[in-house]
């Protein structure tokens, strides 16, 4: 059967099998919607087992310790911490709050890394209380921790945010270069009791080669710091880490090709002709590459089979000649797969040029993140009563804000048996970032809530509770 709904260039999401069977059941679907409320986030974690066991299968296959830590910014819920706990991950966490949500549930403190941005001094003194190795960016960060460490008599565990000074990578604005941080070690005799036990990195982009490089680079400062008379353990090389969302590799290259070769104005793919940061036919830098072909295990071969300086010596045996562990702290890729947002069609009606639009109750931060589209194909349950006969539509689906740039997503999409308010659109595999990342109520409108998978039923996630009481509080 053709599917009800797809993109005028379609662009077909990979489903789980948790996916396909709620999808069959369009009545428990508006059963939920009706509880909880428009949109709807839905977790189901059991691709995470999968997602883990590829990575840990090639860390195996090269003699690799590995350990790899949830980056949890990726989604909010407290069911992604217990499912990463659950297969024997630790979680990266990068606030006060995420931090102290994982200790409550019981996450054991070796299995966390603070690596925020910016860290509150509530937030170093509860790494500290709690023995957590807090990633340090820098010199400011460090004495502020120091001065915290003094007053509790405790020692303070770090791992050092390296930025590469690798003429390859881009400059960033995170971490300190090697030099900068073996100046402060040595120079500083306020340094007796920071122990500095791994080295920490995180990369815009996903490449491999990059990786391999600025770990080659890590492990010369984990030598240096070993001749300073630290003891450093581990290489967390962050996050990154690559999944593909759509299986079709000609749908791809297909949709950009189509998009740049239509006349300035035609919206017959996108709002407005939006070229979404696409300059001629490759895929554009401003979006996620959704199909990707090497992710995950194929992916990190790359990396530890890598001789990246050239010296006859792989990274996974630079690794293991000095008895350092490879962490690693993915938060899309662990989440693919596990989670899914429905909505609920709240009008169809025309632009005043006759355009036709398609309004959900959902506002576009409920199904968004950094990039400047979601480039999946939503799938339509006709859960509706239509007040007129279905006819087949063209569209784009807006959202609640008033805004006259509220599309929830950019793309056009088709609906051959046509559309009708108290139909439902599932938005799949927005598990990683676009449910959470930049999600807001503006207008007073609540967050959406999210429901997990438990024990054969749909849960709502205790997160949910505690954002509201932490407001209250
Ligand atoms: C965002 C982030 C991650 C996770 O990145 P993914 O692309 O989701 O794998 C990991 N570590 C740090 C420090 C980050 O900022």
């Amino acid at each position: 059967m053709p599917p009800l709904m797809h993109g005028t260039a379609p662009l077909t999401a990979r489903l789980e099998p948790w996916m396909e069977r709620l999808l069959t059941d369009p009545g428990l679907c508006q059963e939920l919607i009706e509880e909880h409320g428009s949109p709807l986030n839905l977790h189901d974690f059991s691709a995470m087992s999968r997602n883990i066991g590829e990575l840990r299968q090639t860390a195996e296959e090269h003699g690799t310790d590995f350990q790899i830590y949830l980056a949890r910014k990726a989604n909010k819920t407290i069911g992604a911490i217990d499912q990463a706990a659950a297969e024997g991950c630790g979680v990266d966490v990068a606030s006060f709050r995420e931090l102290d949500q994982c200790l409550k549930r019981g996450v054991p403190a070796d299995r966390l890394i603070v690596t925020a941005a910016v860290k509150s001094s509530e937030l170093l003194t509860l790494a500290v209380d709690n023995d957590v190795v807090l990633s340090l960016d820098n010199v400011d960060e460090a004495l502020d921790l120091l001065d915290i460490a003094a007053e509790s008599g405790r020692r303070v565990r770090v791992a050092l945010r390296l930025a590469s000074t690798n003429p390859k990578i881009a400059p960033t604005r995170f971490g300190l270069r090697a030099e900068q941080w073996l100046d402060f070690l040595e120079s500083a005799d306020r340094t007796t009791g920071l122990e500095v036990c791994g080295i920490h990195f995180h990369l815009n982009g996903y490449s491999a080669q990059q990786r391999a490089l600025v770990l080659a680079e890590s492990l010369r400062l984990i030598d240096a710091l070993r001749d300073l008379g630290h003891a450093p353990e581990f290489v967390d090389m962050g996050g990154g880490i690559p999944m593909s969302y759509l299986d079709d590799a000609a749908q791809w290259t297909g949709f950009w090709e189509d998009l740049a070769a239509l006349p300035a104005g035609d919206e017959s793919l996108t709002w407005k002709s939006d070229r979404l940061g696409a300059n001629g036919t490759e895929p554009s830098g401003s979006v996620y590459p959704y199909h990707q072909k090497l992710i995950r295990g194929e992916w990190l071969k790359q990396i530890l089979a890598s001789d990246s300086e050239g010296a006859g010596e792989s990274v996974a045996q630079m690794l293991k000649e000095r008895g350092i562990q490879l962490r690693c702290e993915p938060g899309r890729t662990l989440l693919d797969g596990c989670g899914m947002t429905l909505a609920e069609v709240a009008f169809v009606k025309t632009r005043s040029d006759g355009l036709p639009l398609v309004g959900l109750h959902m506002n576009r931060t409920q199904c968004r993140s950094t990039s400047a589209d979601f480039l999946v194909d939503p799938l339509l349950l006709q859960t509706g009563t239509p007040r007129s006969e279905r006819v087949a539509l063209s569209a784009f689906l807006v959202g609640a804000y008033c805004i006259e740039e509220e599309l929830i997503l950019r793309r056009r999409f088709e609906f051959p048996q046509g559309v009708a308010a108290g139909d439902l659109v599932a938005f799949p595999n927005t598990g990683g970032y676009l449910m959470h990342i930049i999600e807001s109520g503006s207008h007073q409108l609540p967050l959406a809530r999210n429901l997990c998978w438990d024990a054969g039923e749909w849960a709502q996630d205790s997160v949910d509770k505690q954002s509201i009481e932490m407001e209250l509080a």
